[in-house]
């Protein structure tokens, strides 16, 4: 036994430690931590390739600058709701019950300037879809949902859809706490743009029109928008319910 079983032993430490280090090679940021301060529906920034229109809560905004220095990425929607000013934004009955899309920590993404073909445009997003999950079903923190391959509407040649972990928060209201990853310098270096200019009016973030049934389309608001109180919430999201984004 000993040379050849030991080198049999050695050979299939070899493989199982290759095995292991191919499966967390580049798997998701190497630290992550949670935003407890208040968020805010802005619009995307022009830094950030996305569809005209399409907002996001503040608080990932260091987050998708990172993945958009690194990833030739196109945001084709982000917050999918209403807004104070009574307007919709983002794609309005895109997103399955309870899309974390509602709450603005959502965005699905197809390579810039790619086309709708599985082809080589779409190899960068595959890499991110595998950083930010490697394992099927297994997001890495912060993520909480990755709909790419393998999760039907979404893949190469669809879109990668990539959500935030968060409290929970109802529909079309902003999340008290949501994790993100330390995006470092150069994101934080710049003005601090997710903070600089809001794209909506109240600081209170989304607060539909009290009584907008599922949330669909409120009634316009009046100015100025009422502060938020008790009754700024609503009441529209049903009790329970696993909320996979998509
Ligand atoms: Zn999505």
């Amino acid at each position: 036994m000993g040379a050849k079983r030991k080198l049999i032993s050695l050979a299939s430490a070899l493989a199982l430690a290759c095995a292991v280090w191919t499966a967390t090679a580049g798997a998701g940021p190497p630290s992550v931590r949670i935003v407890s301060a208040p968020g805010q529906i802005v619009a995307i920034p022009a830094a950030i390739p996305h569809e005209e229109g399409d907002m996001i809560d503040s608080r990932l905004i260091p987050d998708l600058r990172w993945i958009a220095a690194r990833f030739p990425i196109y945001i084709t929607d982000g917050y999918s709701g209403p807004l104070p000013n009574g307007e919709y934004a983002g794609c309005h009955r895109c997103h399955v019950a309870h899309s974390d899309h509602y709450n603005g920590l959502a965005v699905d993404i197809v390579p810039l300037n790619g086309g709708t073909n599985c082809d080589a445009s779409w190899a960068p997003i595959t890499r991110l879809a595998h950083w930010a999950e490697p394992v099927q079903n297994r997001p890495v923190a912060p993520f909480r949902w990755v709909g790419y391959d393998g999760d039907a509407g979404h893949g190469c040649g669809n879109h990668l859809h990539l959500s935030w972990e968060h409290a929970p928060a109802p529909q079309y209201q902003l999340a008290e706490w949501v994790e993100v990853f330390p995006a470092g310098p150069p994101a934080a270096r710049h003005k601090r743009p997710s903070r600089a200019k809001p794209a909506a009016g109240t600081p209170s973030g989304v607060k539909p029109a009290p009584g907008a049934s599922s949330g669909v389309k409120p009634a316009p608001r009046p100015t100025p928008p009422a502060p938020s109180g008790p009754s700024g919430g609503f009441a529209t999201s049903q009790a329970g319910g696993v909320s996979v984004g998509d």
